[in-house]
């Protein structure tokens, strides 16, 4: 069944003279526990759809379902929940905070809100990333891929159902790149997470369930992996 659900998604930026279609009629659906990869020339929408299917900017038409709600209809205040608890966002910046600690930068949005931290979790998370010797190490002290497992971890830690990351291996050398996508990959799974990654990077979409190639904020062709 889906867990998430688009129809005729539509996102426009700009007015008249600067307008542009970032998406166009966008009509994807990902099953619970799938590993779906994005890819796409630069400018293509990709992003656009991570900024809307994380809550981050709302849709100028079309749906989002999300575990059978859809999330344009909710307030401000739900939105805001919503992506405290339900998406997981890994960003290509990392937004590490300088002065917190590798446990401290994984707890921070639980800090945000009224939800209690489930420590064993955040533990055996810390674990599963391999920070276990780091957590008490700030982000200037860690290498790129330490970094990378961080802002993975702070992604991860309200317990989403569903992750979204934005080039999560951007920055790294191919064989971090290789080693950040596996604990991705095997965290989504052991916590049966939906992962949606936007990569340039052939090798992790190969190893993605499904490939979905988007040209000009549509969808180009679909490949199935497996
Ligand atoms: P991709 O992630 O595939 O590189 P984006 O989703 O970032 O593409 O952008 C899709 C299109 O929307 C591009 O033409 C981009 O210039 C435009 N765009 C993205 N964000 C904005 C914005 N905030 N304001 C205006 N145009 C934007
Ligand atoms: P990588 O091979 O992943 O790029 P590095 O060579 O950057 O790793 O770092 C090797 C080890 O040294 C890592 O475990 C990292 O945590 C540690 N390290 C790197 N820079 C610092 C630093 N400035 N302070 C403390 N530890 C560091």
């Amino acid at each position: 069944m889906a867990i998430l659900e688009t129809k005729n998604l539509c996102k426009i930026y700009g007015n008249k003279d600067t307008k542009i279609e970032a998406l166009r009629n966008l009509n994807i659906s990902i099953n619970k526990g799938e590993f779906v990869a994005i890819i796409g020339p630069s400018g293509s929408g990709k992003s656009t759809i991570l900024h809307l299917l994380g809550g981050i900017e709302r849709p100028n038409g079309g749906t989002i379902n999300v575990n059978n709600i859809d999330i344009n209809t909710l307030s401000d205040k739900q939105l805001a929940k919503y992506r405290r608890t339900e998406v997981g966002v890994v960003f290509q910046q990392l937004n590490l905070m300088p002065m917190l600690n590798v446990k401290e930068n994984i707890e921070l949005p639980l800090m945000m809100g009224e939800e209690n931290i489930d420590q064993d979790y955040i533990n055996e998370l810390i674990n599963t990333l391999g920070l276990d010797k780091r957590k008490n190490h700030l982000p200037s002290q860690l290498s790129g891929g330490q970094q990378q497992r961080v802002a993975i971890g702070r992604a991860l830690a309200a317990k989403p159902s569903i992750i979204l990351a934005d080039e999560p291996t951007g920055n790294l050398d191919s064989k971090t790149a290789q080693e950040v996508m596996e604990l991705l990959k095997m965290s989504s799974k052991k916590f049966n997470q939906t992962l949606l990654v936007i990569t340039h990077d052939e090798n992790i979409a190969k190893k993605a369930d499904r490939v979905i190639h988007i040209v000009d904020g549509e969808i180009k062709k679909l490949e199935n992996n497996i």
